[in-house]
């Protein structure tokens, strides 16, 4: 697929007093995309569109340039012990995002320019953690390879933590445009992930992201250009004839990825979650979306602060997990499972 290219852009004016924000002012009127002012980042105002799926639709594929003003780095992830805030939003149509209860009615993306700042924010944190090491995720709140051909602030954070002793910078995509990070100086620091899934989700409930071969060709080249390399198989999600859909996908990836891209692999399981508000915005968003979403048939898992997800009840998410932990096993013996959720 072709890499992603907003159609519109904002700058909020001090983004404009950071190298990156005059780059990317220059990159974006050579490219002739329409530029706005806006006051915050937090505050975009009239985004084009007729109707809210309009303007859905529109300001995902809005860019919006500024500065991070909060650097206290989130921490509820299970894969990292900070969320590295590079850029919030995607441009993906993902049904089943989390992006889409989680930014409200902010879902156009948005970029940080001051990535010194950043940096000198997992700087401190990794400092206090003294000799321990310290995983950075950096895709929390975005796919950040899809949007990182046009700001490079990702490969300058892989490079940045390529250079500490004790810093561990971890993504997950799912865009194969990953050429221009192949020669970061990255210093086995970094985990590049790939998310991938049977390919009835992939079709079904991942409009406007790479095809699954594109991602393991991507992957493919990421492992030669001796990254560690990972995959997420998420979100899991029971389907008629799941067993088949996933048994299929491992035996693809197993035939498809490159012999060196085998050593040092880490897996990660997400079953499909979701909320009663997640539920709400989907299917106004995706009215004709597939995923099913019946809280009768899930359980109520409940979160921290209250805010609780319906998973699979634990006779279905039992064999899930076990029935993709077998697949794991059997094609990729020397993998780390690293967890199931
Ligand atoms: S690619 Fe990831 S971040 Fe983007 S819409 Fe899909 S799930 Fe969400």
């Amino acid at each position: 697929m072709k890499p992603f290219s907003p159609q519109l852009v904002y700058f909020e004016p001090g983004a404009l007093n950071y190298p990156l924000g005059k780059t990317l002012k220059e990159k974006f009127e050579k490219m002739d995309v329409e530029i706005r002012e806006t006051t915050s980042h937090n505050q975009v105002r009239n985004i084009p569109g007729e109707n809210d799926l309009q303007k859905y639709r529109n300001a995902k594929s809005t860019l919006v340039v500024g500065v991070r003003k909060t650097l206290k780095f989130d921490t509820s992830k299970p894969s990292a012990e900070y969320a590295i805030p590079l850029a919030t939003g995607c441009m993906g149509h993902c049904h089943y995002c989390y992006l889409q209860t989680t930014l409200g009615d902010k879902p156009y993306i948005r970029t940080y320019v001051n990535l010194d700042e950043i940096f000198d924010a997992a700087d401190k944190y990794i400092e206090e953690r003294g000799t321990e090491i310290t995983r950075f995720e950096a895709a929390c709140t975005s796919d950040i390879v899809g949007i990182d051909h046009l700001t490079h602030s990702l490969k300058k954070t892989i490079e940045h933590i390529g250079r500490t002793d004790n810093g561990r910078l971890r993504f997950v995509t799912k865009y194969n445009h990953v050429d221009h990070l192949l020669d970061a100086k990255h210093n086995g620091n970094t985990r590049f992930r790939f998310s991938v899934n049977s390919d009835h989700v992939i079709k079904s409930f991942e409009p406007g992201t790479s095809s699954f071969l594109e991602r393991i060709e991507a992957a493919g080249k990421v492992a030669k250009a001796d990254y560690p390399l990972g995959f997420i198989v998420a979100p899991l999600i029971l389907h008629d004839d799941w067993e088949k859909g996933y048994l299929d996908l491992f035996e693809r990836l197993e035939a498809t990825l490159p012999h060196y891209a085998k050593k040092d692999l880490t897996f990660e399981m997400i079953q499909h979650r979701f909320t009663k508000t997640a539920k709400r915005v989907i299917q106004k968003r995706y009215p004709k979306t597939k995923l099913e979403m019946n809280e009768e048939e899930r359980k109520y898992k409940w979160g921290r602060y209250g805010r609780g997800k319906y998973v699979y009840k634990d006779e279905e998410a039992g064999p899930l997990k076990e029935t993709i932990q077998t697949y794991i096993e059997r094609f990729f013996p020397e993998a780390k499972i690293e967890y199931f959720t």
